[in-house]
């Protein structure tokens, strides 16, 4: 009797499906996740970004979980630096097409933000989770920057070019021309570069609604159309970005610390193409970035002043016409956290190294038909108080390529 028991009940038990594991991976365009430790039975997985040639510490990651359904789970970081921005980790049930951050509800709710000094979040996945997406910040990759030129893939006067093929040899550098429509040589020839820091994603969506605007109705895009040329580099660091990595601190040094060196294809080329093509024209250039993890300006936008006149003028008029221009945006514009030049760490030998480096923004200040060059930070989840979402970048990036075109044709006059 007894043995006939024990017989059915190995059988019952045989009959119910196997817990599934956890599993943690990054195999995916923009993944990075170093994993420690996964306690199947705890429901405790223990990461890490993954640094790879980084030098010091940086803080982005973005890994997928699978077979974690009905469970509810804790991922612990490293205690021993910030792990996450204002808002927390950022989430994707979708397979990191949709993210909401971690932290967004209480912040919206209270204002509160995520803690400074929180090192683990936990998550319960429902029965359908079977791919969730954990980021540091709003990841965007190739796939995100196709998926937003689709529209303009049959439009005319759009030239959708190479830069040159990335460093690894396995991908093309995205290049996305709106040629000068006009007569003879452009005033200006105006170059915006982003991701010369791999992980700076949220300088992307901005970067889209700059070329939406240039795309769109608006009087000053006809204007820009006919008096400007404009080439977008979405990607300067295109393995990093695909691949994952931190790109800050990148060694030897980093894509954004290259411009006397030229040791990655992209800065090579960018460079010759600005000085070959901006011949007979004033060089306008701007570079998109990404700030430290939090706090203060970090979660804000500001740009860093070039030391200077006439170019430090020129950017003051910038920022009066981005006011005006952002005023009604919801990403709000404060002046104050801009940092002119020769003011804090923006110093021209902040950028050059013992003389064997340049910033993009320093080398392009220094062409002979410069008309001004400098960067802009957006926050990784806060920026301007409020949330960057693709659709709150898109508004500001509008904004900001209004307001290019606004100071350039006072110029014109
Ligand atoms: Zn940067």
């Amino acid at each position: 009797m007894k043995k006939t028991f024990l017989f059915l009940l190995l059988a019952i038990l045989s009959t119910l499906p196997a817990r599934a594991e956890i599993r943690v991976d990054a195999d995916f365009p923009g993944g990075n996740v170093q994993v420690e430790a996964i306690d199947q039975a705890a429901n405790v997985v223990r990461v890490r970004p993954d640094l790879r040639d980084t030098q010091g510490g940086w803080f982005y990651f973005n890994f997928r979980v699978s077979g974690a359904e009905n469970r509810t789970v804790t991922f612990q970081f490293p205690v021993s630096s910030i792990s996450f921005g204002a808002l927390g980790p950022n989430v994707s049930t979708d397979g990191g097409k949709t993210w909401h951050f971690l932290g967004e509800k209480d912040f919206l709710a209270s204002g509160k933000e995520f803690p400074n000094d929180a090192h683990e979040f936990t998550w319960t996945f429902g029965p359908g989770d079977s791919d969730v997406r954990f980021a540091f910040c709003t990841p965007y990759t190739q796939s995100n920057w196709e998926e937003f030129v689709k529209p303009y893939r049959s439009w005319e006067d759009v030239r959708f070019e190479t830069l040159c093929r990335s460093r690894s040899g396995k991908r093309d550098v995205e290049l996305f021309r709106l040629p000068y429509l006009g007569e003879g040589k452009p005033r200006f020839y105006i170059a915006f570069t982003a991701r010369h820091h791999a992980c700076e994603a949220s300088a992307n969506p901005v970067m889209e609604g700059m070329v939406a605007f240039c795309l769109s109705d608006a009087p000053e895009a006809q204007w820009l159309r006919q008096n400007v040329e404009i080439v977008f580099i979405p990607f300067m660091d295109k393995d990093g970005v695909e691949d994952g990595d931190q790109g800050k601190n990148r060694r030897p040094h980093d894509h954004n610390r290259d411009y006397v060196q030229d040791i990655y294809p992209t800065v090579k080329a960018f460079k010759a193409l600005v000085m070959k093509e901006s011949v007979g024209s004033q060089v306008v250039f701007m570079d998109l970035h990404s700030p430290w993890i939090r706090g203060n300006e970090h979660e804000f936008y500001y740009s860093l002043g070039p030391e200077g006149e006439p170019m430090n003028a020129r950017w003051n008029r910038f920022r009066e016409k981005l006011a005006e221009n952002q005023k009604d945006g919801t990403l709000k514009y404060e002046s104050r956290w801009d940092i002119p030049g020769g003011v804090g760490y923006n110093q021209e030998k902040t950028f050059a190294g013992n003389g064997d480096q340049a910033s993009a923004t320093m080398w392009a200040r220094r062409l002979p038909n410069a008309y001004n060059s400098f960067c802009m930070e957006f926050g990784y989840a806060l920026c301007g108080h409020a949330i960057l979402t693709p659709e709150t970048g898109r508004e500001l990036g509008r904004n900001v390529m209004k307001t290019w075109a606004d100071v350039l044709k006072e110029e014109n006059l």
